[in-house]
């Protein structure tokens, strides 16, 4: 069983403003670039194909994995502990 949440909401034309200005590693939330001192500190959440974020301890199915991402600490503190985790 999977307890799928969304990803929280951000302005999208920010977001894309933001991708635009950052590098490799960004934050899926906001999309600000993420130095590697940031990324090495930063929470990372599982996402789904869907776009939604799976609770830390779900396995999902690897057609429906997407994968571990990046999120910064702000966007981080709106994200429910259950569903972030520290590598
Ligand atoms: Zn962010």
């Amino acid at each position: 069983m999977t307890t799928l949440i969304d990803i929280p909401d951000y302005n999208e034309a920010q977001r894309e403003e933001n991708r635009r200005r950052s590098g490799i590693e960004y934050c899926l939330v906001c999309g600000k670039g993420m130095s590697q001192a940031k990324i090495d500190a930063a929470w990372f959440v599982h996402m789904t194909t869907g776009g939604e974020l799976a609770h830390i301890d779900d396995e999902l199915e690897e057609i429906h994995d997407q994968g571990w991402w990046p999120v910064g600490a702000d966007c981080a503190k709106r994200i429910p502990k259950t569903h972030r985790t520290k590598f």
